[in-house]
C-alpha cells in the first residue's frame, strides 16, 4: 500500500479523498486498518497460525486446475455444489439439519454481511450492534448507507439484555447484530439472550437478527444454528477465515430460512464467487477433519494463554474464541503504550480501541511463548 503510494505522481498527491465528490457520510472517515507489520510474531488478526497441510495444498492445485479448464465460462452463479457441502458441514457440526436452500456463500463473511445490509438495511434504515464488537459491522453499515446504533454491554463485556431490549424498543432498528463469540472480547452469547433480543426485535419492527458466528468452532458451547428453525428473520453467519485456516481464500457463508437466501439474490453481483474460489473452498471442505484438528490444538493454546496471563497478574475476559482480551492497562493511552512495548519485543497484538484492553490471537505454542515472555517482561517493568 505504502509502496504503491510512493509511485503516484505529484499532481495526484495534491488531491485528497475529501477533494473528491464522495458521499458526505464518508468524509473524514478512516478505512478498516489492522496494521500489517513485518514482525516475527503476528498475533493481531485472529488468523489460524497453521499453514494448510500439504495434501490439501495438492488437492487445491488439482481442483483449481480442473476449474481453470472452464475459466472461459462464467462460474456456477448459485455455487450449488459448494453450498451443498457447506450445508453438510453445518448439519454434521452445528446440531441442526441444514439443506442447500438454507445456505448462501460469498467472498468472506464480510461480503455476506454487506449483502444482508444491502437487502435489509440501506438509506433511511438502521442497524444496531452491542459494542465493543466487530468494527466491520458499523463500517459495512456506513458503506451501505445504513444508520448505525451503538448498543450497550455490561462491564464484563456480556450483553446487558435489559438495556439491549430497551435500545431495540427505542430505536426500532431494521438489523440487529449479535456476535457470538464476540470479537474483540471473546465472550459467547447464551441462546436465551439471542431469543430475548429476537423477540424484542420482532415486536419493535420486525427486523433481521444476524448472529455472527465467525469463531464458533473455538467455543466451549454449541452453535446457535438450531435457533434458525421457525425464525425466518434470524440468520447465522460463518466464515472459513478462522477455524478452516483459510483467511486468504475469502469464503464466508450464512444459514437461514430459504426466503433469506432468495432475498440476498436481489443484491448479489452476478457470478460474485469465482470458479477458483469455489474449487478451493470445495477442496478445503474435503479436509474438514484435519483442519478441525488444528482447532483443538488452538483451543488448548487459548486456554493456556488465559491461565498464564492470569498467573502473571493480568485480567482476562472469558474467551470462547481463538483470541484472548487482556489488561487492564488503565485507559486508552495505557493500552496503546502496552501495545507499543509488546511490539518492541517483536510481538504484534491488537489494540482494538477498547480503553485499557488488548487482544492477542492464539498462535503456535512457540509464538504464544514469545508473547508470554513479552508480557511477563512488561509486567515486571510496569510493577517496578
Ligand atoms: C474475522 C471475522 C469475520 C470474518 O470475516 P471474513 O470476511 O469471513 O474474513 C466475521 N465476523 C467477525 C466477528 C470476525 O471477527
Amino acid at each position: 500500500m505504502e509502496g504503491a503510494r510512493e509511485q503516484v505522481t505529484d499532481q495526484q498527491q495534491t488531491v485528497g479523498i475529501d477533494d473528491l465528490p464522495i458521499r458526505d457520510e464518508l468524509r473524514g472517515k478512516s478505512p478498516y486498518g489492522a496494521p500489517q507489520l513485518d514482525v516475527p510474531v503476528q498475533l493481531n488478526t485472529n488468523e489460524n497460525p497453521y499453514p494448510l497441510p500439504e495434501p490439501l495444498v495438492a488437492r487445491i492445485a488439482e481442483r483449481v486446475a480442473e476449474a481453470a479448464r472452464g475459466l472461459n465460462r462464467y462460474p456456477d452463479r448459485d455455487a450449488v455444489e459448494l453450498r451443498t457441502e457447506l450445508a453438510r458441514y453445518l448439519t454434521r457440526t452445528g446440531g441442526h439439519p441444514v439443506a442447500v436452500g438454507n445456505v448462501w456463500a460469498a467472498n468472506g463473511s464480510n461480503e455476506v454481511l454487506q449483502q444482508l445490509l444491502q437487502t435489509f438495511g440501506g438509506p433511511g434504515r438502521t442497524a444496531i450492534g452491542f459494542e465493543p464488537s466487530y468494527s466491520m459491522h458499523a463500517l459495512i453499515a456506513r458503506g451501505t448507507g445504513t444508520g448505525w446504533i451503538s448498543g450497550p454491554r455490561h462491564e464484563d463485556f456480556t450483553i446487558d439484555v435489559d438495556a439491549a431490549e430497551r435500545a431495540i424498543a427505542a430505536h426500532r432498528p431494521d438489523v440487529v447484530f449479535i456476535t457470538s463469540p464476540n470479537n474483540p472480547t471473546g465472550t459467547a452469547v447464551e441462546a436465551e439472550t439471542v431469543l430475548a433480543l429476537y423477540e424484542a426485535a420482532q415486536a419493535a419492527r420486525p427486523s433481521l437478527v444476524v448472529v455472527d458466528e465467525a469463531y464458533v468452532e473455538f467455543s466451549h458451547r454449541a452453535s446457535l444454528l438450531p435457533l434458525i428453525e421457525g425464525r425466518p428473520n434470524l440468520v447465522v453467519s460463518r466464515t472459513m477465515s478462522k477455524a478452516f485456516g483459510a483467511a486468504g481464500l475469502r469464503l464466508g457463508y450464512l444459514a437461514a430460512h430459504p426466503a433469506v437466501v432468495d432475498a440476498v439474490q436481489l443484491v448479489r453481483l452476478p457470478y460474485h464467487l469465482s470458479a477458483v474460489t469455489q474449487a478451493t473452498a470445495l477442496a478445503a471442505l474435503e479436509h474438514t477433519d484435519t483442519l478441525l484438528g488444528y482447532v483443538e490444538q488452538l483451543k488448548a493454546e487459548r486456554d493456556r494463554l488465559v491461565d498464564e496471563l492470569r498467573a502473571i497478574g493480568y485480567e482476562v475476559t472469558e474467551s470462547d474464541a481463538n483470541f484472548v482480551q487482556f489488561g487492564h492497562f488503565g485507559g486508552a493511552e495505557g493500552s496503546h503504550e502496552a501495545w507499543r512495548k509488546i511490539l518492541d519485543r517483536g510481538v504484534l497484538v491488537r489494540d482494538n480501541g477498547v480503553p485499557g484492553w488488548l487482544r492477542v490471537t492464539a498462535g503456535t505454542p512457540e509464538e504464544n511463548d514469545a508473547f508470554l515472555d513479552a508480557v511477563r517482561a512488561l509486567k515486571k517493568e510496569q510493577s517496578s
